[in-house]
């Protein structure tokens, strides 16, 4: 559990803030009395209230409000919950009975109050559904309801910003919601390496060991940054296997599919196919006009603050991913708000105009660059740009496209799906083994390592 005294801090300046923006006789009936935090537990802090209709009151009508100004004091992973005062002596009373010098009640102890660093705000009721992600959704639903029973692991893979994480999350926050008691783990595989790396430089393996294979649900997020780390995957396996075989719930979640994560060990990654595999795409127009109405309504009470036709412009603009339309949602709220605009078409254009400018400006500069490299490398093996980018599948051409997505992977970090569509659309997977072939060869050919080397020169980088 959480020191509550800095959270108490930080409600006195909510408060402030609550009260210059409430009239003031709603500030004083409702607020006033609300003066103690009785606990931070999971990344929620429970304030006392009087009572059990001033508690639904805040509930229903200033809860989001509260939260909102919460979030510019801490970490948007913190959320307020309430708790009347009657409830809260109860529980005291429970806790006092608590011996905690006898084990079993140590366990139990820490067993309530494991951080499972989970972000509350991730729930299914705020992840909106559409066909991109409806397999992968109703895939987590059921391993919530039924953990370890349904598909163990569950694989989530998909691009950046698609809600593989809010996914994995509601899965855990679901279970809590339902018991408290089970212990909920989410780690980032990077975290995991560094737990690991810090536990072994001073030899408390057991520490280590003891703290991940207790848990009931362990959620790892990001599995890709495994690769390399050749003594935490196998730390990693071997929790992997004591988990599965007591039916212990494991989601994963990675930027690829298991078979395509090269540099951790296949015993490993085939294991992650003996559950289920989804994967989440990219939303469509409308999909992404629903999530924003989601959005929206989340941020304000006021429903129809935005007329449709902007929410509509927006998700036409922002078609990326659901983190960019967030991000574009907010700023047009901010700025509409801030200066008193009305939202219009014309207001969100110039909210946006930075963040459209420096999109757009990235996609002209990365199309040049592009353009850049095909010619290059055509050029070096005096072929054309067309049959460079074509499908036909002849030696004289394989082997310099290969080169030439190798290329572009490299020098620009542009994403394997994106760089196939360079090539006549081919799909994610061809692009990753052609730049993995050209990244093996390179290591026992040194003339292809020469051409790489001349190419990126003449490519204008080296
Ligand atoms: P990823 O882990 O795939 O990179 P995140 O889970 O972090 O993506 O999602 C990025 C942001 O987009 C988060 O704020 C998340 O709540 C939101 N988001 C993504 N998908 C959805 C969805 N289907 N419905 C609502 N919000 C979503
Ligand atoms: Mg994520």
């Amino acid at each position: 559990m959480q020191e509550t005294q800095p959270f108490f801090d930080i409600w006195q300046e909510v408060k402030t803030k609550l009260e210059m923006q409430l009239e003031t006789n709603t500030y004083q009936e409702i607020f006033e009395s609300v003066d103690s935090v009785f606990k931070v537990r999971n990344n929620y802090i429970y304030l006392i209230v009087d009572n059990e209709f001033i508690k639904k009151r805040i509930e229903m009508l200033y809860l989001q409000k509260m939260n909102r100004i919460l979030s510019s004091y801490v970490d948007d992973r913190h959320e307020y919950k309430l708790i009347t005062r009657e409830q809260a002596e109860t529980e005291l009373k429970q806790d006092q009975d608590f011996d905690l010098t006898k084990t079993d009640n140590k366990e139990s102890y820490d067993k309530l109050y494991l951080n499972t660093n989970l972000n509350p705000s991730y729930t299914f009721s705020n992840f909106v559904v559409g066909s991109s992600n409806r397999l992968a959704y109703t895939s987590a639903i059921k391993v919530a309801d039924q953990p370890g029973v349904v598909a163990n692991p569950l694989y989530i893979f998909g691009d950046v910003g698609l809600g593989k994480t809010h996914l994995m999350q509601c899965v855990g926050n679901y279970i809590l919601e339902g018991d408290i008691n089970t212990k909920v783990l989410y780690v980032k595989a990077d975290q995991f390496v560094e737990d690991y790396v810090r536990h072994a430089s001073k030899k408390k393996f057991n520490e280590f060991h003891n703290y991940y294979r207790d848990v009931d649900v362990l959620l790892v997020d990001d599995i890709q940054f495994l690769a390399k780390k050749d003594k935490s995957q196998e730390e990693f396996f071997k929790l992997f296997e004591q988990l599965h075989n007591q039916q212990k719930q494991i989601v994963i979640t990675s930027d690829r599919k298991a078979t395509d994560l090269k540099d951790i060990m296949s015993r490993l990654t085939s294991r992650f196919s003996w559950g289920v595999t989804v994967d989440i795409n990219r939303p469509d127009l409308d999909h992404r006009i629903k999530i924003l109405e989601k959005k929206l309504m989340a941020e304000t009470s006021d429903t129809n603050l935005m007329p449709e036709k902007v929410i509509e412009y927006i998700a036409s603009v922002f078609d990326n991913n659901v983190r960019e339309l967030e991000g574009a949602l907010k700023r047009v709220l901010f700025y509409c708000t801030a200066f008193d605009y009305d939202f219009t078409i014309k207001s969100a254009e110039s909210a946006l105009e930075n963040l459209i400018k420096v999109k757009e400006n990235h996609k002209d500069l990365i199309q040049d660059k592009i353009q850049n490299v095909l010619s290059v490398v055509a050029d070096y093996y005096s072929i054309s740009t067309s049959d460079l980018i074509s499908k036909k599948r002849k030696r004289v051409y394989l082997y310099p496209r290969q080169i030439a997505m190798f290329l572009i992977k490299t020098l620009y970090e542009i994403p394997y799906k994106r760089i196939g569509s360079y090539f006549s659309g081919r799909d994610h997977s061809t692009v990753m083994h052609s730049v993995e072939k050209i990244n093996n060869d390179m290591q026992v050919d040194r003339n292809i390592k020469i051409d790489v080397e001349k190419l990126k020169q003449k490519c204008g980088q080296n």
